[in-house]
């Protein structure tokens, strides 16, 4: 090849490099086929439900960001108030493996209460995952980095092994369908029913057990740019709300009861969900109960 050929093979290969850097998720892998860079601003592209500040004299809606996913953490409850991630293939293919390395988030203030990783041990709940394990699985260290226990709720096993599972899966099986997800996960009320029946709290009263968990998302087309500039009526949105009781384990993963609005839920939470989308936009989607891609079989 002459000169000038390796001269503009090296232009095209800049000019392609660059254009790619405008969905660094999408587009751009760290050596462990993670998506890399300041991850962090994605995590949040949709709002930020509660207006959490990293500011230590706001314990109980304390922003932590990291670039795996965000959080608003309740330092009196013990466990996060909502947490908020994006969904690509990326971050769940490739050579990670499920760590199991439950400790307390070492980003946490000192003057915070660090939840231990034996909490819940004897409470009949599980350390249930907010960010799932398996949304998180390029490589080992950022699979580590969603067994923080600010990541986790004391969550009744019905619950998390069962139909809440299911929805983890189905999320991913949507990614899976050249989609990219844009998750928001929480909790509400206080009081659930685990293996040994009924609690509202758990570690001596140091971590709430909540009623309600829920997740609401929008899936888009996988592309480039500004993801906010291609939600539409026309995205998908998805709504959640499953008791925290275990009990739910007997009931099919898509019973029409788990099925909600956006609406519903920012008006038990009180929280603006989706806040940066356009309002109109907002109103639309917000008001509709997903309908489930007949297609995905959770295997159970
Ligand atoms: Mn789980
Ligand atoms: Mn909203």
């Amino acid at each position: 090849m002459k000169k000038s050929g390796l001269l503009s093979l090296a232009v095209f290969s800049l000019i392609f490099l660059f254009s790619a850097c405008e969905d660094p998720v999408s587009e751009i892998v760290d050596n462990d086929g993670c998506p890399t860079g300041d991850l962090r601003p994605l995590n949040l592209l949709m709002g930020n439900p509660s207006n959490a500040t990293a500011d230590e004299n706001n314990p109980d809606n304390y922003l932590i960001e990291m670039d795996e996913y965000t959080i608003s953490y309740n330092n009196s409850k013990g466990i996060p108030n909502w947490v908020s991630w994006h969904l690509s293939t990326d971050w769940f293919t490739g050579d990670g493996n499920r760590q199991d390395d439950f400790r307390p988030n070492p980003f946490l203030p000192s003057s915070f209460y660090a939840v231990d990783d034996d909490a819940y041990s004897g409470s009949g709940f599980d350390r249930g995952h907010c960010c799932p394990s398996a949304d998180r699985l390029c490589s080992d260290a950022t699979n580590s980095r969603t067994f923080f226990m600010t990541n986790m709720i004391p969550q009744a096993p019905g619950n998390n092994q069962g139909p809440w599972a299911c929805w983890e899966k189905y999320l991913r099986y949507l990614a899976g369908q050249d989609k990219e997800l844009y998750v928001i996960m929480g909790q509400y009320g206080q009081g659930g029913t685990g293996f040994f029946g009924y609690r509202e709290t758990v570690d001596e009263g140091n971590v709430w057990v909540p009623s309600n968990v829920w997740k609401v998302a929008i899936a888009i087309p996988r592309g480039e740019g500004n993801d906010l500039d291609f939600i539409d009526s026309n995205s998908e949105i998805i709504a959640i709300n499953i008791l925290n009781n275990d009990a739910v384990g007997d009931l099919d993963w898509d019973d029409s009861s788990f099925l909600t609005t956006v609406d519903a839920i920012e008006a038990a939470t009180g929280y603006d969900l989706f806040s940066n989308v356009q309002t109109s936009v907002q109103n639309n989607l917000e008001s509709q109960v997903h309908s489930i891609d007949a297609n995905f079989d959770c295997g159970f």
